[in-house]
């Protein structure tokens, strides 16, 4: 029995393989001189290896594109990975799973403008574009934060008046300092995250989303439970 990552179940599950097919790339590599000008080429066959997935839970079809390479180039492996029979002297570049946009149910309940921001940040993620999600995460608080408490002036300033006027704890005054500086050094500093700085980063913008709405919701149900006599 395989096991592959199912994407609605979010994990790696039992399945059966419907599809399979291998495919050849040709991909060209180049270095640059210190001027920028490339100056050497080469070219190398890797191979694209299209999967899909059926779960054996929840039964959803997931597509896996997966890319191989030779480590060095080599007749006889370039002949293996045409015939694709990735092994352990064939490099694993990446794969890329679809539909892969599985982002949490509550965003539909958030303010539209913010909703739309959140869906391409969180777009930005699945494509592992994390100079440009964290970038995402900061423009979301950003936004929030001018709602809030006005366009006050940069995002430390607005964060401090969002903690001053009661709108988040210490610990998360604490955490979306953290998120603003990501955001930061991948604008100014050009940094590229890492999965687990992204992923946290989402956390921590997450529980202050969810804390708006878990606020909206209990006034509204307030009126719904009967006081006592
Ligand atoms: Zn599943």
């Amino acid at each position: 029995m395989n096991s592959k990552y199912c994407t609605k179940c979010q994990k790696e599950t039992k399945c059966e393989i419907v599809f399979k097919k291998s495919y050849p790339k040709i991909v060209e590599y180049f270095s640059k001189n210190s001027d920028g000008v490339v100056n050497d080429k080469f070219y190398r066959i890797h191979v694209l290896l299209y999967e899909i997935s059926e779960c054996k839970g929840c039964e959803e079809p997931t597509v896996h594109i997966t890319e191989y390479c030779p480590e060095k180039d080599n007749p006889e492996l370039s002949q293996k990975i045409l015939s694709g029979l990735p092994d352990d002297s064939i490099k694993h570049i990446s794969t890329f799973c679809f539909p892969n946009e599985n982002y949490p149910e509550w965003v539909k309940s958030l303010d539209t403008e913010i909703m739309k921001v959140y869906f391409e940040t969180f777009s930005l993620k699945t494509k592992k574009m994390y100079r440009f999600t964290a970038m995402g995460l900061r423009l979301i608080f950003d936004i929030i934060s001018t709602k809030k408490v006005r366009d006050i002036g940069g995002f430390d300033k607005k964060l401090k008046k969002l903690f001053d006027e009661n709108f988040i704890s210490k610990s998360q005054y604490d955490s979306l300092k953290i998120l603003i500086e990501a955001g930061n050094a991948a604008t100014h500093r050009y940094f590229e995250s890492t999965e687990e700085v992204i992923e946290t980063c989402f956390m921590i913008l997450d529980n202050l989303l969810k804390q708006d709405l878990i606020t909206y919701s209990s006034k509204f149900i307030k009126n719904k439970i009967p006081k006592r006599n």
